[in-house]
């Protein structure tokens, strides 16, 4: 199973890349780790990396696609993967094209997570951290006993930059901005699958098996 991952910020794609990783055996394989593990082992593309982040400038595609070539031929994909992250413009979803018309490969489905943004709002913006010991409560599921104190330090809660509104919905309009031009490139090649993903985590995990059959 060859996947590519779609999904808003906020919105479960982690909790259920790790279902399908389970559920299929395949490794979930995002840029970042990917970028590490080659400046690590000091591969010569890691190298080449290294060079661009050293001048604070970005790693260009042809060198993640080098460090995707090998990465998505090792055993561990012998059963398949799951893009995340990757790719995040027309470019590097050619770029991919290319690259796994190369190698052989055939994506199975651009799975597209559909989640209810107004929802992804709401519950992020209703989250509070804990400044002592970081413990995270939400106002909506998991309230602390006490208004505004934390219940196993006792400390003050406040709301994350990351948890305010105005922040979230930055986020979600620069996700709707990239990730539209990818919908309409995998939709032309008859990959996409949407997934309702606004019900709980079961409901989802219900949904995707649907789609992926
Ligand atoms: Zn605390």
């Amino acid at each position: 199973m060859k996947l590519i991952l779609l999904g808003p910020p906020g919105g479960g794609k982690g909790t259920q890349a790790k279902f399908l990783v389970y559920k299929y055996s395949i490794p979930q394989i995002s840029t970042g780790d990917m970028l590490r593990a080659n400046v690590r082992d000091q591969t010569a593309l890691g190298i080449e990396a290294q060079n661009f982040m050293n001048e604070g400038r970005l790693v260009p595609d042809e060198v993640i696609l080098g460090m995707m070539d090998s990465r998505l031929q090792k055993e561990d994909c012998k059963n398949g993967y799951i893009l995340d992250g990757f790719p995040r413009t027309i470019p590097q979803a050619e770029g991919l094209d290319k690259l796994l018309d190369k190698i052989g490969h055939k994506l199975n489905y651009a799975i597209v997570l559909d989640v209810e943004q107004e929802a992804i709002v709401n519950r992020l913006s209703s989250r509070r951290s804990c400044r002592g010991c970081g413990r995270v409560y939400n106002l909506i599921f998991d309230p602390p006993e006490k208004e505004n104190k934390c219940g196993s330090c006792d400390d003050e809660l406040y709301q994350r930059e990351d948890d305010k509104t105005e922040t979230i919905k930055n986020r979600l309009k620069i996700y709707n901005e990239q990730t539209a031009p990818l919908i309409e490139f995998y939709s032309a090649k008859n990959l996409t699958q949407h997934v309702d993903a606004s019900g709980d985590i079961h409901q989802v995990k219900a949904n995707l098996i649907t789609a992926l059959i």
